[in-house]
């Protein structure tokens, strides 16, 4: 990328967004070409949607097809981010995640992922039961279970605490509760705070970044449909015992990973997330946050998945209107571990919602980045 700055120009770099991308791609681009960097926030600090709210999951590139930019990101970002996690003194749980098989008809997908990881140069074992028993005692699987070694997991709060503060000291600005209300003219934005003159605008808005490429008329067949992911947590004291990470396998179609069971460095397990389509973006409890424009996308497109049964899409969505229930949500569960009881399922941490891109042409839901 070849950048040319202008003396008259307030900002060489205006980033919108101070999620886990913005702030990362603003201390590059600062390092990278000592610019002026401005990141602005519609909320009163940084990582109060995904960023901060997600598993905190580390994951080590097993799931993406080899040669996809995913597959490559996930691998390097995996190594780096560990490293950052480590200099900073930001603890992680790094005893890596087991990928378990529900029934005999998961294991060609689980074998899959074998191949992927190899493919990708993730460091991943198959296992056998007794294998698996000695990896994560409590875990169930039928026949062979994958270990994926290089799976960590860190506080994702602690994350974005020690990426602000970087930031900021290597010379990036943030300016707080200032929304980016589109457009003004080609080279400034207006925004709560007032107009701001860049030369480049870097888009990194998660639940929004569709409207803001739309202003700009880049992406108009993309939309992002909200789902919103709910945690409970293991009772402390529950006969379960999780060391690491239980995942199920996944549906490959599909970019949800599924409920899974997960050891924070805090010492707690939390159980989730389920994926929820909501009708608004920001819908984080009940009704809350429902609009009308956000509904009526989501209404229309679950009606052309649902009608299409595109990639068995009428299976998956029953199964997550089922996990609005306690016992929906239980039955999800008991599938990974052995000796779960109902109530070892306590409310857990504050949901987060999931960006997801949608083709809208052929109302397919994007995998990989475009
Ligand atoms: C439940 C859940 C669990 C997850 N678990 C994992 C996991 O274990 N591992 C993993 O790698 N990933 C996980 N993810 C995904 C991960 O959290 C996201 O990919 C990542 O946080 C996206 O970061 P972001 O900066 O793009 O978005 P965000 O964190 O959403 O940041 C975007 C920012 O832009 C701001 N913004 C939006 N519009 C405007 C505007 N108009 N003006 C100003 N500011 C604006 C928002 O307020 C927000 O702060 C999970 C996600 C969810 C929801």
């Amino acid at each position: 990328m070849i950048v040319q700055f202008t003396k008259q120009q307030a900002w060489d770099f205006l980033v919108i967004g101070a999620g886990v991308i913005g702030v990362s791609i603003a201390r590059e681009l600062r390092r990278r070409y000592a610019s002026r960097v401005l990141v602005i926030e519609k909320e009163s600090s940084s990582g109060r949607h995904a960023s901060g709210r997600n598993s905190g999951v580390l994951h080590a590139g097993v799931y993406y097809k080899a040669g996809t930019l995913k597959a490559r990101m996930c691998v390097e970002g995996n190594r780096r981010m560990r490293e950052y996690c480590r200099l900073k003194g930001i603890p992680a749980n790094d005893y890596g995640k087991v990928i378990v098989a529900r029934s005999a008809a998961e294991l060609p997908a689980l074998r899959d992922l074998y191949a992927r990881a190899q493919t990708n140069g993730v460091h991943a074992i198959l296992l056998d039961g007794q294998g698996l028993r000695e990896v994560e005692p409590c875990a169930k699987t039928v026949e062979q279970a994958l270990q994926v070694k290089d799976t960590a997991v860190v506080n994702p709060q602690r994350v974005m605490e020690a990426l602000v503060a970087d930031a900021v000291q290597e010379g990036v600005e943030f300016r707080f509760s200032c929304l980016y209300q589109g457009r003004d003219g080609n080279e400034a934005a207006k925004t709560s705070q007032g107009r701001v003159a860049y030369g480049h605008l870097v888009n990194c808005a998660g639940l929004f970044a569709d409207q803001v490429a739309h202003g700009f008329g880049v992406g108009s067949c993309y939309r992002i449909l909200p789902f919103r992911g709910q945690f409970y947590r293991l009772r402390p004291g529950s006969q379960v015992q999780v060391r690491g990470n239980i995942y199920p396998v996944p549906d490959l179609h599909n970019p949800f990973l599924g409920v899974h069971f997960t050891h924070t460095p805090e010492g707690e397990v939390t159980v989730g997330p389920s994926a929820l389509p909501l009708l608004g973006r920001e819908q984080y409890r009940g009704f809350a946050g429902a609009n009308a424009q956000d509904g009526l996308a989501m209404i229309r497109y679950l009606i052309r998945l649902i009608g299409g049964n595109r990639d068995h899409f009428r299976s998956i969505a029953w199964k997550e209107i089922a996990k609005l229930s306690h016992s929906g949500f239980y039955r999800e569960a008991e599938g990974l571990c052995v000796g779960l009881r109902k109530d070892d399922l306590l409310p857990g941490k504050e949901p987060g919602i999931r960006a997801q891109l949608v083709n809208i042409r052929t109302a397919e839901l994007s995998n990989d980045f475009v």
